[in-house]
C-alpha cells in the first residue's frame, strides 16, 4: 500500500512541506488508486485528471518560488457533485442536469481553491441529495468499499466511499436529513455536518433549503477539522450564512473530555430499530468516554421520534419548490414537445427519476391549499418541540451523543423499493438538521459481521469545538485502524 494514500491530509501537508513529496506525485498516487479501484466502487461520476495535475503542478511551482500557499496546498480532495464548478459538468446525479457546466464556482470550491485543495473529481450521491443508499443516482449506485455488495449509505455515499477506499484523503459532502453522517456511519469513515449557516450554500444545488449544509468526510477528525476550518465562514452571497469568522478547532482538538457532561438520549438507544452489533459497539464507545472522565447524563427527546414525519413533510416541501426550476428552459435536459407545456412536462417526466418525483408529488401536495395546515404548517410544529427538546437537553450537558444509524450497511436493493424503510435510515440524524445544530459521525468499530458502526455526537448551535473535542478524544482512546479493512483488499478483488 502507497503510504500517501494513507497519510491524510495533515500527514499529507507535512511531508509537502518538509519537501519530501511533491503536490503533482500525491496526485498522481490518488489518481492512479481511483483507476484502480473506481470500476469495482464507481465513487466518482467525473474524474478530473488534467485539472488536478495542473493544479498539483502550481502549487508545486508555487512552493518552490516560496510564494504564500493555502492550509491545504496540494491536499486532494473528492467533491460532491451538488456543488457548481465553474466549466466542470454539475449534475447532482440527475439526467436533468446532464451537460450542464455552471458558469461560476460555488463558494466551497472557491474556498478550497484558495486553500490549495487538489480537486480529484466530482462524486457519486442519491439524485439531487434524495435518498440514503447512493442507488437513486441516474448513473448508476456506488458500492461500500468495505462490502462490494453492499450500499456505502446517501446520499454523500460517493464522497464517503472514496474515503474510504482510500481515493481521497479528504472529501466534501451535504446533509439535508443525514446525508453527511449515515453514510459515513457505513464506510467507517468521519463525517461532519456544521451548524445550518456556518457553510455557505452559495452555489450549492438546492434540496431543502431550510435544511441544507455542506460539510467534511474524512478518516480522522483532525483531517476533517482542517477541512471545515477552510470552508466555513461568512458569505455575504448567501443570506442564511451566520456573520462569524472562519473557525479555529486546533486547540479543541487537544482539550480531552474531563469533566465534559455528556448526554445520551435515552429515546435512542430504546429504539426498537436499532441493529443489536450496533447498539454494543455505542455503549462500549459511551462507557469509554465516562472513563476518560465525562460525566454521562441520561436525557429524554420525547418529540426525537416524530422528526422522521416532519423531515417527510418539510423536505420533499422545500424541494418540490426547488425543483420547479428543471424545466427544459435553462438547464441541462431539454425533450422536445409541440408546446411549451409539453416540452417542459415531457423534460421534467424524461429527467427527473422515481424518488425525485415522489418528493415533488409529495410536496406539492403537502404545500396544497386545504392542505398547508394539516401537513406543512403542522411538521412546522413538530420541528420547533424538536427545537425545544434539543434546548432542554443542553441545558443539562455539552454534547449529546447517540447512534448515527439504526443498522449497518444494507445489502444493494434491499430497500430501493420500499421508501419508507428507506427513510427510516434517518431516524437519529434527522432531529438535528430541523434544529440546524451541528453533528458528526464517528468510527467506533465494526458489528459482528465486520461492518463498520458510527457514534453520532451532536451538539448546540456552533459548539462545533466541543463536538470535535469530545470526538478526538474518543477517536484517540479508540485508535482504531485508519485504515479500513476494505480498502486493502480492494484491488485484489
Ligand atoms: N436520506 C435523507 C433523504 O433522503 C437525507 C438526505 C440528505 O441529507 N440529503 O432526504
Amino acid at each position: 500500500m502507497n503510504p500517501l494514500l494513507t497519510a491524510g491530509a495533515a500527514g499529507l501537508r507535512r511531508l509537502m512541506e518538509a519537501g519530501e513529496v511533491s503536490a503533482v506525485e500525491v496526485t498522481r498516487a490518488h489518481l492512479a488508486r481511483i483507476a484502480a479501484t473506481d470500476d469495482k466502487v464507481h465513487a466518482f461520476l467525473q474524474v478530473l485528471d488534467d485539472q488536478a495535475l495542473a493544479t498539483a503542478a502550481d502549487v508545486d511551482r508555487r512552493r518552490a518560488a516560496r510564494e504564500s500557499l493555502g492550509p491545504l496546498a496540494g491536499v486532494p480532495l473528492a467533491l460532491k457533485d451538488v456543488l457548481c464548478t465553474r466549466g466542470v459538468e454539475t449534475t447532482c446525479a440527475s439526467r436533468i442536469l446532464e451537460g450542464y457546466r455552471p458558469v461560476y464556482d460555488a463558494t466551497v470550491v472557491k474556498r478550497l481553491r484558495e486553500a490549495g485543495v487538489v480537486v480529484l473529481g466530482k462524486t457519486n450521491m442519491d439524485e439531487f441529495a434524495m435518498g440514503s443508499s447512493t442507488e437513486n443516482s441516474a448513473f448508476g449506485p456506488t458500492r461500500n468499499p468495505w462490502d462490494l455488495d453492499r450500499v456505502p449509505g446517501g446520499s454523500s455515499g460517493g464522497s464517503s466511499a472514496a474515503i474510504a477506499a482510500l481515493q481521497a484523503p479528504l472529501a466534501i459532502g451535504t446533509d439535508t436529513g443525514g446525508s453527511i453522517r449515515q453514510p459515513a456511519a457505513l464506510c467507517g469513515v468521519v463525517g461532519v455536518k456544521p451548524t445550518y449557516g456556518l457553510v455557505s450554500r452559495y452555489g450549492l444545488i438546492a434540496f431543502a433549503s431550510s435544511l441544507d449544509q455542506v460539510g467534511p468526510i474524512a478518516r480522522s477528525v483532525g483531517d476533517a477539522a482542517l477541512l471545515l476550518e477552510a470552508i466555513a465562514g461568512h458569505d455575504p452571497c448567501d443570506s442564511t450564512s451566520i456573520p462569524t469568522e472562519a473557525p479555529s478547532y486546533a486547540d479543541a482538538l487537544e482539550r480531552g473530555v474531563e469533566g465534559l457532561r455528556i448526554g445520551v438520549v435515552t429515546e435512542f438507544m430504546d429504539s426498537k430499530g436499532l441493529a443489536e452489533g450496533g447498539r454494543t459497539r455505542v455503549e462500549e464507545a459511551i462507557r469509554r468516554l465516562a472513563k476518560l472522565g465525562a460525566e454521562i447524563v441520561e436525557v429524554s427527546m420525547p418529540h426525537a421520534s416524530y422528526g422522521v414525519s416532519a423531515y417527510y413533510l418539510i423536505a420533499p416541501s422545500e424541494a418540490s419548490s426547488n425543483l420547479s426550476r428543471y424545466d427544459g428552459v435553462r438547464y441541462g435536459l431539454r425533450l422536445p414537445g409541440e408546446t411549451a407545456e409539453q416540452m417542459m412536462a415531457r423534460t421534467r417526466e424524461g429527467g427527473f427519476g422515481r424518488e425525485v418525483k415522489r418528493r415533488i408529488m409529495i410536496g406539492t401536495y403537502a404545500l396544497s391549499a386545504g392542505y398547508y395546515d394539516a401537513y406543512y404548517a403542522q411538521a412546522q410544529r413538530v420541528r420547533t418541540l424538536i427545537i425545544r427538546d434539543f434546548e432542554a437537553a443542553y441545558e443539562r450537558c455539552d454534547v449529546l451523543v447517540a447512534p448515527t444509524a439504526p443498522e449497518p450497511a444494507f445489502p444493494l436493493g434491499a430497500k430501493i423499493d420500499d421508501p419508507l424503510a428507506m427513510y427510516l435510515n434517518d431516524v437519529f440524524t434527522v432531529p438535528s438538521s430541523l434544529a440546524g445544530s451541528p453533528a458528526l459521525s464517528l468510527p467506533v468499530g465494526v458489528d459482528e459481521a465486520g461492518l463498520p458502526v458510527g457514534l453520532q455526537i451532536m451538539a448546540p448551535i456552533l459548539g462545533e469545538a466541543t463536538m470535535l473535542q469530545a470526538a478526538r478524544a474518543l477517536e484517540a482512546d479508540l485508535d482504531l485502524d485508519v485504515v479500513p479493512h476494505g480498502a486493502r483488499t480492494l484491488e485484489a478483488r
